[in-house]
């Protein structure tokens, strides 16, 4: 019998995308038969930024095997509790999204339900004030989750990392090479396909050197040399929900102890990231090419800087959407090749971790059954737009009217699925998570609360509560997350103390 296994995995690129998927697979190929080489050029070099993450990153870096402290001093990260928001819903005012829930849910009911309802009242403390990172953060405060205090709401807050890109990559690779995986350096200058079908059966670097594969992952980045450049997949355009399409990227010294979160703040046609390391802050303006100039763009972001610039700045373009397949043929997409999002949730990375988890799901022979294929398509697809839908909603949930681009995002059609959650949100507060998506009902409710969309209702269920019992209880909720923030340390302390004992 002919044997259909997968021998020859060949990885094109070397920048997150391509080192995290040569790490992961190394690591969950246990077979010694499969054979993985990566191909990279220095000359082209990597996108180089993707400083931020969300939770789910831990994850990833547990299945590696990577310890932590190391992991935080090789990378020069900081932890993330979560993003503030400042100018989005309206000039002067800002909101967080943190990755710790808000409240505890009574009764089978999301507590924001038990929040709205005691908001009608006057002078009710803010959301804020139930959600321990939140309360964190206006302190600098970090701590990790106890989950052996079951029941405590410390036992569910969840924590990232803000690191830098390029160290995150060197790591990657390191865990890569120590597992077998043969780095080749070169320039791909052809894409040959056989014949029969219009696989791919190799790749032709300028060195006059062929690397032959079964399967070929493309983490090429925005160029997507195997899956556009020599399969012609085709791309959905999804710039009329997510006009940003450039962005420019500057590190600047640190004013002070590193903050446990990013900050995005709103500008007159973008916005404005902000991303303590251990080392460094590090800044981006993404921006509307059609609403502000290149070099606007620039000096709004160089007029934001909180220290002094370091190194010169890194002009990006980029169109937001989608690979039609990210999977065609014998070719994954993964990364930048795949798809874009922009950076306002931090969801890159975190959108290459699940493609790898989905391609092990469904790992080919080399027969490469079309129904496999077909499902991975259809669950990258869902889970992008989920994503997109979460991100439209910081733009279109604006009140600022103070730019043709605020005017553009506040007012613009979107899609269906988008509109439906506001639409229920805004008549009964109601908010789920559908088919196990990435941003539940506190992220939505951060958004939605942030930028004042508040519904017509709470859940039913909550009005048979008196006004005295809602308010002993929302108080008793306050009070114990008051407490719990006395577990909390200093985060630049805390982090610290851990890299000096790595
Ligand atoms: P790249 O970094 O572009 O790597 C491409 C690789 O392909 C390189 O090694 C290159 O040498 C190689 N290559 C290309 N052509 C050839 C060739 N012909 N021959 C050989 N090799 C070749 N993500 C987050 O999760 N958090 C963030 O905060 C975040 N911020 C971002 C901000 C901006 C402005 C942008 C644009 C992206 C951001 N991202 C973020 C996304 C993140 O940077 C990318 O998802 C991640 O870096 C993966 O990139 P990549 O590996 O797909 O592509």
């Amino acid at each position: 019998m002919r044997d259909e296994n997968i021998k020859e995995i060949v990885i094109v690129g070397g920048g997150t995308a391509g080192w995290m998927a040569a790490a992961a697979l190394s690591i969950l190929l246990k077979n010694p038969k499969i054979h993985i080489r990566l191909i990279e050029s220095e000359q082209i070099g990597t996108v180089g930024v993707g400083e931020a993450t969300i939770p789910h990153i831990r994850y990833f870096n547990q299945l590696l095997g990577l310890n932590e402290k190391d992991f935080l001093k090789k990378t020069n990260a900081t932890f993330k509790i979560g993003i503030e928001f400042v100018n989005w819903g309206q000039i002067g005012e800002s909101y967080f999204h943190s990755f710790s829930p808000y409240g505890v849910n009574m009764e089978g009911v999301h507590f924001h339900h038990f929040w709205l309802r005691h908001a009608m009242k006057e002078g009710a403390p803010p959301p804020d004030e139930y959600n321990l990172h939140c309360l964190a953060s206006k302190r600098s405060l970090f701590a990790h989750p106890k989950p052996e205090l079951r029941g405590s709401p410390l036992s569910t807050i969840e924590y990232a990392f803000q690191f830098d890109a390029g160290l995150y990559a060197k790591y990657m690779r390191g865990v890569a090479e120590s597992r077998g995986v043969t780095r080749i350096e070169g320039k791909v200058v052809d894409v040959n396909k056989r014949a029969e079908d219009g696989f791919i059966d190799s790749v032709s670097l300028e060195s006059g050197e062929t690397v032959s594969g079964d399967l070929f992952i493309d983490c090429s980045g925005f160029r997507g040399l195997l899956i556009e450049g020599a399969l012609e997949t085709g791309y959905d355009d999804w710039s009329h929900y997510l006009p940003c399409n450039r962005a420019v990227a500057q590190g600047c010294e640190l004013d002070g102890p590193p903050i446990p979160y990013t900050r995005a703040t709103a500008h007159k046609a973008g916005w404005q990231w902000r991303i303590p390391l251990q080392n460094r802050l590090g800044n981006g303006h993404v921006y509307c090419s059609d609403h502000i100039s290149d070099d606007e763009a620039y000096a709004q972001l160089k007029s934001g800087l909180d220290g002094a610039p370091m190194g010169d700045p890194k002009f990006l373009r980029f169109r937001t959407g989608i690979r039609k397949k990210a999977w065609n043929k014998n070719v994954i997409a993964l990364g930048l090749s795949a798809g874009f999002l922009e950076p306002l949730e931090s969801t890159s990375i975190h959108l290459i971790q699940t493609a790898i988890a989905r391609l092990m799901t469904n790992f080919p022979d080399k027969r490469f059954n079309q129904s496999d294929i077909d499902f991975y398509n259809r669950k990258t697809l869902q889970e992008f737009e989920q994503v997109r839908d979460f991100l439209i909603l910081h733009y279109c949930a604006t009140q600022r009217t103070d730019s043709p681009f605020w005017n553009y995002v506040r007012t613009m059609d979107l899609p269906a699925t988008l509109q439906e959650r506001i639409d229920i949100y805004m008549e009964s507060g109601r908010l789920y998570r559908e088919n196990n998506e990435l941003f539940g009902e506190n992220g939505w409710f951060a958004v939605f609360e942030g930028e004042d969309l508040r519904p017509k209702r709470c859940h039913p269920v909550i009005d048979s509560l008196s006004d005295e019992m809602l308010d002993r209880r929302m108080n008793d909720v306050r009070v114990a997350m008051h407490k719990c923030l006395e577990a909390y340390e200093d985060h630049q302390t805390y982090l610290h103390k851990l890299c000096s004992t790595a």
